[in-house]
């Protein structure tokens, strides 16, 4: 059986990705059956409980209030609305929630309040629930793994170097930080990144040197294929190659044999032959339904299909770790303390995004 290493460096991690496709393709399947079923794949559900209006710069993405993009924001779902959406993504074989807030971080109050007892309420449902709301504190982890929260997902994106390139309201170490926070209590961690935002393959092994020389490794690890928005600053760069998703599912299986590798965002640009090489690859989890966050994902029933024709089955909720007990709020032994964390706030300029702000001023 494959160890688990916590000190990959680039070069090791680059020789991997850039080997001979058939024996990288190999290696990356021989990993997967020794620590994975490989006819079983988790079926995730992504929720945009808040949308829009972040007050971030993430050049990728549709829902930054700076950019023109078409995105209409909503504020915070109802605890009942995201109730009967988590029934009608069981009913369709989710086994897992994933709810998202356009936040740069988690502030104490009502919101955060409402977002809990969505976190309760689901996990009563018998499925996975994983937020994704920005930074937290540790105090907000902890009082998220009480109301019986299953996974934190919090991206790394891409390398050190280059989310310089990207983003410029908050710097990669919050990131780290937020990641160690959820660390400190039972919550799994979920990270990882997108590709196809115009970096270099040595930005690619450098999320994944990143990402798995955590201690623990991430349990779980979205890899991302860029949808590039209209609006966006990204929205001229090319859909990704196939073969380079391929070749990152892969060499995120090598380097972290346990975690589970969530082939992500751009499955609607991707053949179903596609898919299947990422799945032999090592990737173990879809998201379903027809929008993830606010971009589109092929339909629930076109999976179910491409399921059947692979004889693949969905992963059962709690297979890889035990449900979590949730806390009734009455009985939280973590109160909010109204922390506000200074978390860093670069402001260099990247050029793309400076672009993309001024035409969406001279569009509003
Ligand atoms: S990726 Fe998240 S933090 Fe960045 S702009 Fe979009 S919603 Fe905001």
């Amino acid at each position: 059986m494959t160890t688990i290493r916590h000190n990959w460096t680039k070069e090791e991690i680059l020789n991997i990705y850039n080997k001979p496709f058939m024996e990288l393709l190999y290696e990356a399947a021989t990993v997967h059956r020794e620590h994975h079923d490989p006819n079983t794949v988790q079926v995730s559900t992504l929720l945009s409980i808040k949308t829009g209006g972040c007050p971030e710069d993430c050049g990728y993405c549709p829902q930054a209030a700076r950019y023109h993009t078409n995105v209409e924001g909503n504020d915070l779902m109802s605890v009942q609305q995201v109730k009967a959406q988590a029934l009608r993504a069981k009913s369709t074989g989710s086994s897992r929630v994933c709810m998202g807030a356009a936040w740069r971080n988690v502030k104490d109050g009502a919101e955060f309040d409402q977002v809990l007892e969505m976190v309760r309420t689901i996990n009563k449902l018998e499925m996975e629930v994983c937020c994704t709301l920005g930074m937290i504190t540790e105090n907000q982890a902890h009082r998220l793994a009480e109301a019986g929260l299953y996974a934190y997902n919090h991206n790394l994106d891409s390398s050190e170097e280059y989310y310089k390139e990207v983003i410029s309201t908050r710097g990669y170490e919050d990131r780290l930080q937020t990641i160690d926070n959820v660390r400190k209590t039972n919550v799994t961690v979920c990270s990882g990144g997108i590709i196809g935002m115009g970096e270099k393959i040595e930005d690619r092994a450098g999320m994944l040197v990143a990402l798995s020389t955590l201690n623990p490794q991430p349990e779980s690890v979205p890899i991302n294929a860029l949808v590039a928005v209209e609006g966006t600053p990204l929205a001229e760069e090319k859909p990704v190659e196939i073969w380079d998703m391929i070749r990152m599912v892969a060499t995120a299986r090598i380097v972290m044999p346990e975690t589970q590798v969530r082939l992500s965002a751009g499955r609607t640009q991707m053949s179903r032959e596609g898919q299947a090489m990422c799945f032999f690859a090592g990737a173990n989890s879809i998201f379903a339904g027809d929008k993830l966050l606010t971009t589109p994902n092929p339909d629930v029933n076109e999976d179910l299909k491409m399921f059947e024709a692979l004889g693949l089955n969905p992963q059962k909720p709690f297979t890889k770790k035990v449900q979590p007990q949730s806390v009734e709020a009455s009985e939280s032994k973590f109160q909010a303390l109204g922390e506000k964390p200074k978390w860093t706030r670069p402001e260099h300029k990247i050029e793309r995004n400076e672009v993309a702000k001024q035409q969406a001023k001279v569009l509003k």
